[in-house]
């Protein structure tokens, strides 16, 4: 069927969740249990910001113009702090005390340092020239009172709390969070209670998927393991249709076992592609079945968590009612050379080290995409283009962070 490249598939499936344009539900939530969510209305500014001039120093609040001849001698009328207000002005060559968030007095405009002066009684000697306005931040300069200061849309972060913490909203309105049903298949696979034969191994990926959707704010729903058998997938596929999203792992390979695709066409489900040529993780399916998306991840650990991390995040991130959904790197030199066969997009299993000004990145060993060990000694994904086969040491490299 459908085969295609990374940047294909990734277009495809923001460009089929677009169209399908649903916008989510609403709820309303106390401010603080807000963050993570999508915010569902646009936040305003309820007045100016700031609501007055304010003082950004500790100093003298002047009039620029009587301090261009240095050193000048002013009479200090009094002081202000944060919280209230100076009654009355200042006129020629007076000045009032003034703190950090202070409203600056009628007749002032500017604000000297208190660094720059020295009191002495009621007179303070002015050390250093301000220009009008240094040291004040004007009414209504960050914002004007109606201004729109959030729109819907946007994940709502501690930066987004405390503006709307600002403006006085101690509850909004987000987006429900999609629900997301998880079931993984394979008749070797047990739940991690049991102790696995000697031939099974244990489910880890219904675990990763939970994780990494709860990572996204959304609702897991995992549905148990679907044995191998077109009956039982089914009946479990017909249930998990009934989420936002339905996730598979495993069985979409081209074994004679594989029977994820076979079951889902039988839903009348439409696939968008069925194969990506990446790695890990070319076996990917994505399509829609009685209005659900779905994707049918391939089985191998790393491959089911990459795959994830690549499509299935974007695509939770607009359904949870996200204006967008970018997928973004982070860039790291390479500590060590990498060679390999052209082809394929890669996503690596890689180690990231360094600080912010010396980030380096290197391939960690690993034995494919089963090698759920490897992970231990990984931290991110090392994205490796179509084209390229050999990567020099110290070049910079796009890094997917986990
Ligand atoms: P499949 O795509 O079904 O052929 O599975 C590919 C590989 O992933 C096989 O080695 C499976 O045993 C393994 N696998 C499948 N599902 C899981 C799971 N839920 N947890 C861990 N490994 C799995
Ligand atoms: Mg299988």
């Amino acid at each position: 069927m459908a085969v295609l490249t990374f940047t294909q598939a990734r277009e495809t499936v923001i460009a089929q969740i677009r169209s399908a344009g649903g916008t989510p539900a609403s709820e309303r939530l106390p401010l603080l249990d807000s963050q993570g969510r999508v915010l569902a209305e646009p936040i305003h500014a309820d007045r100016d910001f700031p609501p007055f001039p304010r003082s950004t120093r500790d100093g003298f609040a002047v009039r620029a113009q009587d301090v261009s001849q240095l050193p000048m001698r002013l009479r200090c009328k009094g002081q202000v702090k944060a919280g209230s207000a100076f009654s009355g002005s200042i006129a020629e060559t007076e000045c009032v005390e003034i703190m950090t968030g202070a409203p600056v007095p009628e007749g002032a405009d500017a604000v000297v340092m208190v660094e720059y002066t020295e009191r002495d009684g009621d007179a303070v000697e002015v050390n250093r020239a301000v220009s009008p306005g240094e040291n004040v931040v004007a009414r209504g300069s960050e914002a004007r009172s109606g201004d729109l200061l959030i729109e819907p849309g946007r994940r709502i972060r501690y930066g987004e709390v405390a503006l709307m913490a600002s403006v006085g909203r101690s509850s909004v309105s987000v987006c429900r969070q999609p629900r997301v049903a998880i079931i993984p298949t394979g008749d070797e696979v047990v739940e991690v209670e049991q102790t696995p034969g000697p031939f099974q191994i244990r489910n880890s990926n219904g675990y990763s998927l939970y994780a990494q959707v709860k990572a996204e704010h959304c609702t897991p729903v995992p549905l148990g393991v679907a044995l191998d058998r077109e009956d039982r997938l089914a009946e479990m596929i017909a249930e998990g249709l009934k989420s936002d999203l339905l996730l598979l792992s495993g069985g979409v390979s081209m074994g004679k076992y594989d029977l994820v695709e076979k079951v889902l066409a039988e839903f009348g489900a439409e696939f968008f592609f069925d194969g990506v040529l990446i790695q890990p993780g070319r076996p990917l399916v994505f399509g829609r079945a009685h209005g659900t998306f779905f994707f049918g991840l391939p089985g191998n650990p790393l491959s089911t968590m990459v795959t994830f991390e690549l499509f299935v995040r974007p695509a939770l991130a607009l359904l949870s009612g996200e204006a967008s959904a970018p997928l973004r790197f982070l860039r790291a030199r390479l500590a060590r050379d990498f060679r390999r066969k052209p082809g394929l997009a890669s996503f690596l299993p890689a180690l990231l080290e360094g600080d912010y000004y010396d980030p380096s990145v290197s391939v960690v060993e690993w034995k494919g995409s089963g090698d759920i060990a490897s992970l231990n000694r990984a931290n991110c994904y090392l994205a490796v283009p179509e084209e390229a086969a050999e990567i020099k040491a110290g070049e910079w490299v796009s890094v997917l962070t986990r």
